[in-house]
Order: C-alpha cells, then sequence, then structure tokens
C-alpha cells in the first residue's frame, strides 16, 4: 500500500505523499491482478496460511476498503481456519472506531510504527505522531480486542542515547505488546537523511553504541519474557510472526501491488519475480490488463543454497538446520560452504548436533559472517 500522510526522511521506500490515497481504484488494481496472476500462475485454490497488509501505510485505508481487500483475497484462496492477517498500522491514522472496523474486517493481527517514544527523536525522524498519539494507538488496538498486537522500534536514531534506548525498552515492556521489532536506522542513499548524515554519520551513535543497544534489547527483552526467535524480531512465547516466518523458512508467497516480490520454491531450485515500483504507473498497467511484473528470475542451485544460508542463520533459536538443508541439497551446510572454522574459532557461529546458530557476537556480524563463507568450488 504505497501511500503515506508524510514522507519520512530517512525512508527510501517509493511511496508517495498523499492526504487522500486513490483507495477505491488501488483496492481494485489488487483484486485484478490477483485474478490475473492465479489465472496465470495456476494458484487457484491454494492454501492461505497468512496475509500481510504493508506499506507505506496500509491503516490510512478505511475499514470498508481493507475489508473489500481481504474478501476480494479469500475469495481466491482456500484460507486456513486460523489465517493470520496482519495490518501495518501508523499511529497518526487510527482512531477506536477505525481499529473496530479493521477488527471486523478480518485483521488478527496488528503491526503499530512507533519507531520511538521520546517526541524528541520522533521529530527528528520525520514521524507525523507523537509518543501519545502511538501510546493511544497501542491502547485502542486493545479496546478494539486486538490479542495479537507488534510494535516497531528504531534505534541508533541522531542523537539518542542508551539510556534514553534503555527508557523506551521499559515503556515498550510494560506494554507487553505481543511482538517487537527492532530496526538500527539506516541511512539510504537518495533520501534526505543520506544528504544530512552521509559524511562521517556525524550526529548518529557510534556503532559501539549501536551494537551495545542491540545487545541491551536482547537482553531486557528476554529477561522480560520475550523469545528473540529471529535477528530483529522478539514475540511472547506463541506470538512469533507467522508470515514473517514463512518468508525465513523459504515458504512461497505472492506480492501484489507495486514493489511487490513473489516467490515460489518450484520448480527446480525456485524462482521470484517482482513488480514496478511506481504505485500510479502499476494502477496504469493493471487497468490495461497487463502485467505490472518487473522482472523474473529462476534461482540457481548455488543462490537457492546462499538464501537458504541467510535466512537459516537470521533464525536465532532454530538457526540453519543441517536436515531440510541436506535434503534439499543433497550436502550439508558444512560441506557446501568453506570458511567455518575460522568462524566457529572466532566465537561467531555455534554447531549444535541439528542445527548452526549465531552467537551473541554473531549477531552482531551477520554481513560479516556471510561473506566469509563461500560456496566450495565455486
Ligand atoms: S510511514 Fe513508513 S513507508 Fe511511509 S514514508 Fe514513513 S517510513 Fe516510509
Amino acid at each position: 500500500m504505497p501511500f503515506c500522510r508524510r514522507k519520512c526522511p530517512y525512508c527510501d521506500f517509493k511511496s508517495i505523499e498523499t492526504k487522500s490515497a486513490p483507495e477505491e481504484r488501488f483496492a481494485l488494481c489488487l483484486t485484478k491482478e490477483l485474478e490475473k496472476i492465479t489465472g496465470e500462475a495456476g494458484l487457484h485454490e491454494a492454501r492461505l496460511s497468512t496475509l500481510y497488509l504493508g506499506g507505506g501505510t496500509p491503516s490510512i485505508l478505511s475499514p470498508d476498503t481493507v475489508a473489500s481487500i481481504l474478501d476480494s483475497i479469500r475469495s481466491f484462496f482456500k484460507p486456513d481456519k486460523d489465517l493470520e492477517v496482519t495490518l501495518e498500522v501508523n499511529p497518526d491514522t487510527v482512531d477506536l472506531g477505525k481499529l473496530t472496523g479493521f477488527r471486523s474486517s478480518g485483521v488478527t493481527r496488528l503491526s503499530i510504527g512507533f519507531q520511538a517514544l521520546d517526541d524528541r527523536h520522533l521529530v527528528l525522524l520525520g514521524r507525523a505522531h507523537t509518543a501519545e498519539a502511538s501510546l493511544r494507538a497501542f491502547s485502542s488496538a486493545r479496546e478494539a480486542g486486538f490479542t495479537n498486537a507488534g510494535v516497531d522500534l528504531m534505534f541508533a536514531i541522531p542523537g539518542q542515547t542508551l539510556s534514553d534506548w534503555e527508557a523506551t525498552l521499559r515503556k515498550v515492556s510494560a506494554l507487553r505488546p505481543e511482538h517487537i521489532s527492532l530496526y538500527g536506522l539506516t541511512i539510504e542513499e537518495g533520501t534526505p537523511f543520506h544528504g544530512r548524515y552521509a559524511k562521517g554519520r556525524v550526529g548518529l551513535p557510534t556503532e559501539e553504541i549501536e551494537a551495545s543497544m542491540y545487545l541491551m534489547a536482547k537482553d531486557m527483552l528476554t529477561a522480560a519474557g520475550y523469545c528473540h526467535y529471529e535477528v530483529s524480531n522478539f514475540s511472547l512465547p506463541g506470538f512469533e510472526s507467522r508470515h514473517n516466518s514463512s518468508y525465513w523458512k523459504g515458504a512461497h508467497y505472492l506480492g501484489l501491488g507495486p514493489s511487490a516480490h513473489s516467490y515460489l520454491s518450484k520448480p527446480l531450485w525456485g524462482s521470484r519475480w517482482w513488480n514496478i515500483a511506481g504505485p500510479y504507473e502499476y494502477m496504469d498497467l493493471v487497468e490495461r490488463g497487463e502485467s505490472p511484473i518487473e522482472a523474473k528470475e529462476a534461482l540457481t542451485r548455488e543462490e537457492a543454497m546462499l538464501e537458504a544460508l541467510m535466512l537459516g542463520l537470521r533464525m536465532v533459536e532454530e538457526g540453519l538446520k543441517t536436515g531440510p538443508f541436506t535434503q534439499r541439497f543433497g550436502l550439508s551446510p558444512m560441506e557446501a560452504f568453506s570458511g567455518w572454522d575460522g568462524l566457529l574459532s572466532d566465537g561467531l557461529v555455534e554447531a549444535l548436533s541439528d542445527r548452526v546458530v549465531l552467537t551473541r557476537k554473531g549477531l552482531l556480524l551477520l554481513n560479516e559472517i556471510l561473506l566469509k563463507l563461500s560456496l566450495k568450488g565455486a
């Protein structure tokens, strides 16, 4: 859902700032795209386990529009009885009435973009809401009956100190959201933040402080009863995001709308495709009955192995499971990649009987770890 009330200066997503999104037109395009793709890919009546409305800001849609999108999607597939339906919410776009409407439309889970709980940081991030609006959105979500509500937070914000971050984590864990996602602020090229902060990270917390913030979050949230199940994600037991977990576990997914990515693990080593990014270009193409797909690729065995490695290591406790990897590729991860010895002796990964997991030190260095592993014979 590529529309936002206000464009945040750190965001490189191709969303459009608008006071009123063309929601009816957009919803019709999603249905039209779905009809075309399910027909072409033979996906009619496929099982539907999870649905995720992400953005942009999908919560600027009215509950009626969300209901029509969900009804339409459900009608194309065989939805599971416990279908997980997540809606991303920006605090400035909802009130109790709207959240109640989303719940009636079939949304079962919310992901609320707090980002920070200090107005100084929210202003710096250019967010369109205050900390109070975030807390109000969360309590309205509870009042509307949501028993599965997550919160997104950012750290390493300009000017943020370790004690600021500690205070944020305390306030958030006291709310007991079922899920917490944490992202370190990244400075993306082409954004206003890039011009402001790229040269020497002036005003940004140092990399050491950023690492301390991450480990502080891990320690505080796990002490508060949260499971650290994925590098950036924590949940109360049983409340892992089923949708995101299915990406990390290599399940099929179908993406609709501009910039959406799709993946099928068959034929052979899997294939993926993605849509063009421009929202209006997307709608024009779909309305003309043309495909909005920008590109497709079939994965090679090597690419599929690298992807399984990367996704597996992101799962903090489950790790990269050696059995399924070996079954799929005919080689264990230890046989497929070189570089493990150095990582093991540096204490970055740990080899258990049935899986490989990142250590506490390794969690901070996933990208470096992936660079040190290379496919044998490649
Ligand atoms: S609300 Fe989200 S998608 Fe929209 S501009 Fe801000 S960060 Fe980007």
